[in-house]
């Protein structure tokens, strides 16, 4: 089954063409890693699929949810673009929590306002996703008395709170110092293995061969090859795949 479908999407930002017609799919409990130089796209992608950019054309569907791009925004548009997005986790590299609420907090919030549960129902389920994470002992703490790796984590949970069709990360542990990198891979890798679907942007290679069905490689706003992480580093085709590889490496 589909989780996601994208078909031509096509998106510029004046006249800088940032993705040329890019069609995609991820079947349900599928892991994509998407990988690319700075610059490619990679970003852009993921935000058009829960319309936090809207795509110039193209046609866009979650689960039975389709929104066709490019078209004006009426009440009926407007509902499914939120349900996209209540449908969909999204992980940023900054990890995006509210400075002010505890962990704890941080992870009610979602439930609470968008989908109206109780407070007692909300703190258990946030209590038990921090327990899931390894946060159990630091709830009540502050963002700010977190370390990037544990916020990061924290910023996990919330995005699972809203029970979300699909995970998409975008480049979760750039910004972290590099011995709390693990600790966030190891909390994404139990939830593929779970069967969570996710689309991920990361450079970790690691990542990709241990726990990705699929890695995608993107250049200048296209899809220039996909295939398993085998095919893709040990046998890429495509010449900029190559380079690409030899760079971060
Ligand atoms: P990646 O994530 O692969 O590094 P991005 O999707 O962030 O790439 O960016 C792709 C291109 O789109 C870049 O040239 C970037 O400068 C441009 N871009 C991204 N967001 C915006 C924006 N909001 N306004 C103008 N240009 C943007
Ligand atoms: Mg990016």
């Amino acid at each position: 089954m589909e989780v996601i479908k994208l078909q031509n999407i096509k998106k510029s930002f004046n006249d800088n063409v940032v993705l040329e017609d890019i069609s995609f799919t991820v079947e349900k409990s599928e892991v994509v890693v998407i990988m690319g130089p700075s610059g490619s796209g990679k970003s852009t992608l993921l935000r058009c699929i829960t319309f936090l950019e809207e795509p110039d054309r193209g046609i866009i569907r979650l689960g039975d949810k389709e929104v066709e791009a490019g078209l004006p925004l009426n009440k009926h548009r407007k509902k499914v673009i939120r349900e996209l997005r209540q449908n969909t986790g999204f992980v940023f590299q900054q990890f995006n929590l509210f400075p002010h609420r505890t962990a704890l907090e941080n992870v009610m919030e979602g439930p609470m306002i968008i989908k109206k549960m109780g407070r007692e129902e909300a703190r258990e389920k946030a209590v038990a996703l921090l327990t899931k994470v390894g946060l159990a002992d630091r709830m009540d703490h502050y963002p700010a008395q977190l370390s990037g790796g544990q916020q990061q984590r924290v910023a996990i949970a919330r995005a699972l709170s809203m029970e979300p069709m699909v995970m998409l990360y975008d480049e979760p542990t750039s910004a972290l110092d590099p011995e709390l990198v693990r600790e966030v891979l190891l909390v994404m890798k139990e939830l593929a293995k779970e069967g969570m679907t996710m689309v991920v942007v990361t450079h970790e290679m690691s990542f990709a061969r241990d726990v990705a069905d699929r890695v995608v490689f993107m250049d200048d706003g296209v899809i220039i090859e996909e295939g398993t992480a085998a095919d893709i580093f040990k046998n890429p085709k495509e010449e900029r795949t190559k380079k690409f590889l030899r760079d971060v490496s």
